[in-house]
């Protein structure tokens, strides 16, 4: 058995989806080796190279793959996929634009989301938002698999380093796209998708003016990312990538305050997997209470500023 992790990265730093994605391949069982596509990223490989139980890390560099684009990446993992069993990478935006591509390539079905192996073959996925948990068993004779990764835990990234081989990083042939340019929202907060600590507002802050003045002060206390529900953002409260749940960003933090947010299964099936869930909200009833560990039945506009006051 040999698996092919395809990294991700920004060609500077391995993000710690790589890990996490790496401990579901080590579930598989096999040599796994990690396939580093980018440009100048030497230092890339060199973390890779750490983590743990791998084969070998594969580094191809182009200008092609500098921004890993569908089309170039997955002709390089189509050439390399003769020599494994299972190619797998992070349900990130990235891994989702190049796999379903390469197992169309490879006219293979691809298994999304896996948060659990149950055996080389067979595997465990959410669907209808999360309500049920469906078992996929594949006769393919190359599995293509993306990670929800906050359901495995990172892989030590301090080992002993594999060797790292240069490989050719293939002609981008297709032509298919180009870059262009990329639009990062400038943030100084923690990243909402490796944030610990995550507070969350829904629509019951009311405007976007409300939404800072009080969900900011104790998000910075705490060191926390900020998110939001799905009505918070097309209310216009909040901006579009701070949204939780099915339609927006998956997250499993240590802490997740939903302030004013009721529960419904979409935003459920973005955040239920947080280790611990405190819910401000004043409606007693409200379906998050039946997720969290911690409830506080009352007025958000009291009890957030109070708790600052605490902190
Ligand atoms: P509401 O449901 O209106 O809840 C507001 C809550 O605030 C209520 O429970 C109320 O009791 C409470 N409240 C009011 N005033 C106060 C106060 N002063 N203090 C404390 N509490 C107060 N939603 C998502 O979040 N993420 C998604 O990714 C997502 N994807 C979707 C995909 C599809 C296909 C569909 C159909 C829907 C999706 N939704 C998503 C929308 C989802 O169904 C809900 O409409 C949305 O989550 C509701 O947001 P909310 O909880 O902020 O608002």
């Amino acid at each position: 058995m040999a698996i092919l992790l395809f990294a991700e990265h920004d060609n500077q730093s391995l993000s710690d989806q790589t890990a996490k994605a790496l401990s579901a391949a080590s579930l598989i069982g096999g040599d796994i080796d990690i396939l580093v596509a980018g440009k100048n990223a030497g230092s890339v490989a060199d973390a890779a190279a750490k983590l743990s139980g791998i084969r070998n890390v594969l580094l191809a560099e182009s200008d092609a793959l500098e921004q890993r684009l569908a089309e170039p990446t997955a002709a390089l993992i189509v050439n390399l996929s003769g020599d494994y069993d299972t190619i797998l990478a992070p349900a990130t935006t990235t891994g989702k634009n190049v796999l379903p591509r390469v197992a169309a390539l490879l006219d293979v079905m691809q298994v999304s989301d896996v948060i659990e192996v149950v055996s080389p073959d067979t595997f465990k996925r959410p669907i209808y938002a999360g309500n049920a948990i469906e078992t996929v068993q594949t006769t393919d004779a190359i599995k293509v698999l993306t990670i929800r990764t906050t359901s495995f835990a990172a892989a030590n990234g301090d080992n002993a380093p594999a060797p790292i081989k240069t490989i050719d990083a293939g002609s981008d042939a297709t032509g298919l796209s180009t870059f262009l340019e990329n639009i990062l929202s400038k943030n100084d907060r923690p990243e909402l998708g490796s944030a610990k600590i995550i507070v969350s507002g829904g629509r019951a802050l009311g405007s976007a003016e409300r939404f800072q003045q009080v969900m900011t002060p104790v998000a910075d206390k705490l060191g926390a990312a900020i998110g939001a529900s799905r009505a918070a953002v097309d209310a216009g409260y909040a901006s579009n990538d701070l949204q939780v749940g099915q339609t927006g960003r998956v997250v499993a933090p240590d802490l997740y305050i939903a302030c004013g947010i009721s529960g419904a299964i979409q935003h459920l099936a973005g955040m239920k997997d947080s280790k611990i869930i405190v819910a401000i909200n004043t409606d007693e009833d409200a379906p998050i209470f039946q997720v969290a560990d911690y409830g506080i039945v009352g007025d958000l506009f009291d009890i957030l500023p109070e708790l600052e006051r605490q902190l």
